[in-house]
């Protein structure tokens, strides 16, 4: 039974996160509003994200001015740019440290049906940023989805009339697993990329 209409407005506002389903969402309002510090706490650092921080021109990723600081670092090369689905791939290399070029930041990947095509993308900034910025290598880091592969294969062929070299992430075992536990894809496709020891 539902205790109140606008209880049930937030838990629902709530789904909207990832990961977050019915039940936990009721929980996470329930909790709001018997912790009511913290719930206004949130409320106040939401609204400033939300007001502070936009897309930068150049890349799409978060930042307070018009470039974020990854492009205005002096000492990322321009040359290499690794084109990724969301914010929370670029955080993932970033936490790994060792790519140094930068980023575009696509914010999905095309899928026709629910209306994402390459200007919701911002490909037509891809291209043009990888012409202005002398690019000599895209590597299209989408996902290993049909949907992340369908959205690798049309940049990859955007890009084919220019010198851009395009290249893939290597797909294959993670460190430190057992190759008798691993699924087929995973396996061939470990054996396509292999390299020279
Ligand atoms: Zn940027």
């Amino acid at each position: 039974m539902s205790i109140s209409p606008i209880l049930d407005n937030l838990s629902r506002a709530l789904t909207a996160l990832p990961g977050v389903g019915r039940r936990s969402a009721n929980r996470h309002a329930l909790y709001l509003l018997q912790n009511r510090d913290d719930a206004a706490q949130l409320i106040s650092t939401l609204s400033q994200a939300l007001e502070k921080l936009s897309p930068c021109s150049k890349c799409r990723n978060l930042c307070e001015g018009e470039l974020c600081s990854i492009c205005q670092d002096p000492y990322r090369s321009c040359e290499t740019l690794c084109v990724v689905e969301r914010l929370a791939d670029l955080q993932a290399f970033e936490r790994g440290g060792a790519y140094r070029g930068r980023y575009f930041v696509l914010g999905g990947v095309l899928s026709p049906l629910d209306g994402v095509g390459p200007e919701q993308l911002g490909i037509p900034d891809l291209l043009r940023l990888c012409h202005t910025e002398n690019v000599s290598e895209v590597i299209l880091a989408m996902g290993s989805s049909s949907e992340g592969e369908a959205t690798a294969h049309f940049l990859d062929q955007a890009l084919g009339a220019s010198a851009v070299r395009r290249t893939r992430l290597a797909r294959g075992i993670p460190m430190g697993a057992e190759l008798e536990y691993m699924d087929e894809n995973t396996l061939s496709r470990a054996l396509e990329a292999r390299s020279t020891i």
